[in-house]
């Protein structure tokens, strides 16, 4: 190994222990409105949930089975001065998500914010994978967005824009992944679920424009949560991942927070449509950045 190559692995290294960022720059910009966040127990959708809330929001904790995890991402919300309210459901099943809306809609009287994070991976090469990894995949990544977006583009619908809240009807934010854009060997099932939800995004913000809806979506790159832990959670892993960062971190789910806020927000009145990639440069084909 060169000296150099030495120097920043240790730089690595000592990268992977780094702790989060401390959450900055969080204004009021989202308060009066309710949001829903689904898979909101734990990594993305926690922090999240956290963001929103850190920007005025009240919000719906979705998880399908860690409830001890969901509580305690409502005590956090709770000691921010925000509402929260713990819903299980199952986002692939319709009528878990319709009893969810409904429970959120009853107690709140609205929501203005729908965030449908929930995802999962089912690995496996293309000749060893099952269906029912492929019908999984797609199940909660594909259909379980379709199913919170058209529950929520009903209430959207059904209340109209407020202007004391927000110059939009409502806002949907749909987690995509950098894997809608760059083809991902053995995760066949996962890229396609991403690639699924671009267009599922792009089609629906298309279609309900007109009622004042905007919906985009989050690319994010590589973000410090459970679903990807092997790929930092040793010095080897994260300077395998760095790789492929540009940006020479591993981002973290406050990262994705802001960008969630944003779009949330009036900030980004007359943005529909569109994927924000949050990914330290992972779609910007570092291969590339030497020769090529
Ligand atoms: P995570 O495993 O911590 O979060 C996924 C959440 O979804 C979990 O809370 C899980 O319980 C929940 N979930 C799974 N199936 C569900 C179901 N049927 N109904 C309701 N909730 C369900 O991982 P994460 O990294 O926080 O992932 C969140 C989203 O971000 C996913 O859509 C994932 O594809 C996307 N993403 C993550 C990364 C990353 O690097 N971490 C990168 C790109 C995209």
């Amino acid at each position: 190994m060169r000296p150099e190559n030495q120097i920043m692995t240790s730089k690595i290294a000592s990268a992977q222990e780094e702790q989060p960022a401390p959450a900055i720059g969080y204004h009021p910009v989202l308060a009066g409105q309710a949001a829903l966040v689904t898979g909101a127990s734990s990594g993305i959708g926690q922090g999240v949930a956290l963001g929103l809330a850190r920007a005025g929001a009240d919000v719906v904790v979705n998880y399908v089975s860690d409830q001890a995890g969901a509580e305690a991402v409502a005590q956090r919300i709770e000691g921010l001065g925000r509402r929260a309210l713990v819903l299980r459901a199952d986002v692939s099943q319709e009528d878990e998500v319709e009893t969810m809306f409904a429970r959120a809609i009853a107690e709140w009287g609205t929501l203005h914010i729908a965030v449908t994070n929930a995802g999962l991976q089912r690995d496996a090469a293309i000749t060893d994978m099952t269906l029912e990894q492929w019908n999984k995949v797609l199940d909660v990544n594909l259909t379980g967005q379709f199913l919170c977006h058209r529950a929520a583009v009903r209430e959207f619908r059904r209340r109209g824009v407020d202007p004391a809240v927000s110059r939009a009807a409502g806002k949907i934010i749909c987690m995509s992944s950098v894997h809608q854009r760059i083809p991902w060997a053995g995760h066949a099932n996962y890229a396609a679920s991403k690639g699924g939800v671009m267009m599922l995004m792009q089609t629906l913000a298309q279609e309900v424009a007109p009622d004042r809806i905007r919906v985009n979506a989050i690319a994010p790159g590589a973000i410090r949560t459970p679903i990807n832990r092997s790929a930092w959670d040793t010095p080897e892993a994260y300077a395998a991942l760095m790789e492929l960062a540009p940006y020479g971190r591993i981002g973290e789910p406050d990262d994705v927070a802001q960008a969630a806020v944003w779009l949330a927000s009036d900030a980004s009145d007359y943005v529909t449509g569109t994927t924000l990639f949050v990914d330290g440069g992972m779609a910007l084909y570092p291969g590339f950045a030497h020769g090529g």
